[in-house]
């Protein structure tokens, strides 16, 4: 981990500062760069998740912070695992990020390039047609502690390389009896640099080129050349390509090419419960652990938004983590406390009782309502205000209520105790009905008429606040908990691994009649609940919430919030 790590977002918004940004501003001060030119360069193999948030909110932020450019480019290079509905969430959660590319570009507009370029390394004698089977190639290339040797095809003079890679194009072979290989060095004591394959002869559907092409370069080779065709100037990628380096360097060395960028990896972003292998999330998926990609468990971008999970909460926490060398595990705490601060600016109050237990109000009088006044943030006072309406019958929380005080430090409802109702009156619990089964069903209560608006002339302390709807102009509501979808930080085996308990739903919640303006992704605090997001599920009458986290210690602060 970063030593500058920050811990809250204030603190986040001044950090900034890390050994590649250390590394523009020397470029900068020796006249190495003139400007700053950066990439997020994903494959289209899944959805974007919190990792790609750490690359995303470094290489914009970069190119923002220095007036350079940043551009979206898909790496599509591999067409078996692509897919368009890749490509449009992509595009679809880097805006929901809150940035803008420059230019976006695919890979694939670069294949014409990428085989002149493919050309020229044969002509120069620095690549060679391999014809050994794929297990025959394994066997020359030696192991970490013994070299490798040269393949009998490595010396093929350049026209007849120059044949069968043309060949090669025009489909001449079958899939996998041939391939581009750089003529580098098979001693070398990095793997990557013993004659790395540059091409291989596949016949697959591209989601862009179609059936164009039976060959596609491989990652190591296209993603050096499409940085250097885009004017990249700072290539920045995760630590597992640093031995990847040389032969990124090797190949723009060895092509007439005038820009050449520079490679600079630092640590992934690994995230407690969150697991970041695309492989296994598209697992989830298909498996139907979770309901798809935007499952609000899902460490996706699009799972967090219908989490509820705010853009600028996820950048502050990417900023915060910071970009170091040494990897390392973040805690799920630390995100959920962005996410905590952001929504506590930003999301309006309101009142939803989860778990409704009835409340009939004795002395009030039978078919009045009253509307109250009530405060949409405190934390904001351009929030404003909205009427929540009460009457003779309501609901409290379940959880609210116990028939006899356990201690004197319980300050919830029980039956003779007297509690606050939030913006309305004081009540005092009477009666207690239930079932056969002796399962409490309905509290009868009274109200003190004189302690509108939360005080009473006799100045009686009420230590309890409740929240509570009127059942009358109640919205019935879903609520959909979550908890993580795997038992351990580190754990990622969905046979062994899952917590059975990550969602759990109440049918019978009970909602204030405002949220039936409420749309879809709008993100609101449950008085004394936590934070929750409406879910695209809901309709008209039946409205649909994802918790996204709960109130940082829910219990301490009942007193307090009021
Ligand atoms: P996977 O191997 O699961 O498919 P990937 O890392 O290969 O994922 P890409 O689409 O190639 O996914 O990633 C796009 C960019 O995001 C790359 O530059 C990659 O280094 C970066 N990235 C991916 N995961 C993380 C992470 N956990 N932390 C930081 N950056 C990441
Ligand atoms: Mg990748």
């Amino acid at each position: 981990m970063d030593t500058t790590r920050a811990e809250t977002p204030e603190a986040a918004e001044k950090v900034g500062r890390d050994f590649i940004r250390d590394i523009i501003d020397e470029d900068l001060r020796t006249g190495k760069r003139t400007k700053v030119a950066t990439r997020f360069p994903p494959e289209p193999n899944g959805y974007l998740h919190v990792g790609h948030a750490k690359s995303i909110t470094l290489n914009f932020g970069i190119a923002q912070e220095y007036g350079g450019t940043c551009n979206l480019r898909f790496d599509d290079t591999n067409p078996t695992k692509e897919e368009t509905e890749y490509v449009e969430s992509i595009m679809e959660d880097v805006r929901w990020l809150g940035f803008e590319w420059t230019g976006l570009y695919y890979a694939s507009d670069y294949y014409e390039k990428f085989y002149d370029y493919a050309i020229e390394l044969i002509s120069k004698g620095l690549a060679y047609v391999e014809s050994l089977t794929a297990e025959e190639m394994r066997e020359y290339r030696g192991t970490l502690t013994e070299p490798g040797k040269n393949s009998p095809y490595r010396d093929r003079s350049v026209e007849e390389n120059l044949d069968l890679f043309k060949r090669m194009r025009a489909g001449e072979f079958e899939d996998g009896t041939h391939v581009l290989r750089a003529k580098i060095d098979m001693a070398s004591p990095n793997l990557n640099m013993r004659d790395p394959a540059l091409y291989r002869i596949r016949r697959a559907h591209h989601h862009r080129t179609g059936d164009a092409w039976c060959i596609y370069p491989m990652y190591d080779y296209a993603h050096p050349i499409s940085d250097a065709l885009e004017g990249i100037t700072h290539s920045i990628c995760t630590l597992e390509f640093e031995d990847h380096r040389p032969l990124y360097d090797w190949v723009l060395d060895n092509i007439t090419i005038d820009c050449h960028p520079q490679q600079i990896e630092f640590a992934r972003l690994n995230v407690g419960y969150m697991v970041t292998s695309k492989r296994k999330l598209l697992k989830l998926v298909t498996d139907r652990i979770v309901s798809g990609w935007d499952d609000p468990r899902m460490p996706t971008i699009s799972g967090m938004r219908r989490r509820g999970y705010t853009p600028a909460a996820i950048r502050n926490f990417c900023t915060a983590v910071g970009t170091s060398k040494a990897n390392g595990m973040v805690e799920l705490g630390l995100l959920e406390h962005f996410v905590r601060d952001d929504l506590n600016k930003t999301a309006q109050r309101v009142m939803v009782v989860q778990r409704p237990l009835k409340v009939v109000l004795e002395n009030y009088p039978e078919g009045q309502v009253e509307w109250f006044e009530a405060e949409n943030n405190p934390e904001d006072p351009n929030a404003g205000t909205r009427k929540v309406p009460f009457s003779k019958v309501l609901y409290i929380e379940r959880d609210d209520f116990m028939e006899v005080a356990p201690n004197k430090k319980y300050f919830r409802l029980a039956v003779g105790s007297e509690v606050r109702l939030k913006h309305a009156y004081y009540i005092t619990c009477t009666e207690v009905l239930k079932d056969e089964a002796g399962d409490i069903v309905e509290l009868r209560c009274t109200y003190d008429p004189e302690s509108r608006g939360g005080g009473t002339p006799d100045g009686r302390v009420v230590r309890g606040t409740l929240h509570w709807v009127s059942a009358e102009h109640a919205v019935p509501t879903e609520i959909r908990l979550y908890e993580t979808l795997f038992t351990e930080p580190t754990a990622s085996d969905v046979e062994t691994d899952l917590n059975p308990r990550s969602l759990e739903v109440l049918s019978e919640a009970k909602a204030e009649p405002s949220l039936k303006e409420a749309k879809a992704g709008d993100r609101f605090q449950f008085l004394r609940m936590g934070y929750y997001a409406m879910d695209p599920d809901s309709t008209g009458d039946r409205l649909v919430f994802n918790r996204t986290a709960t109130l940082k210690d829910t219990w301490a602060k009942v007193g307090k919030q009021q």
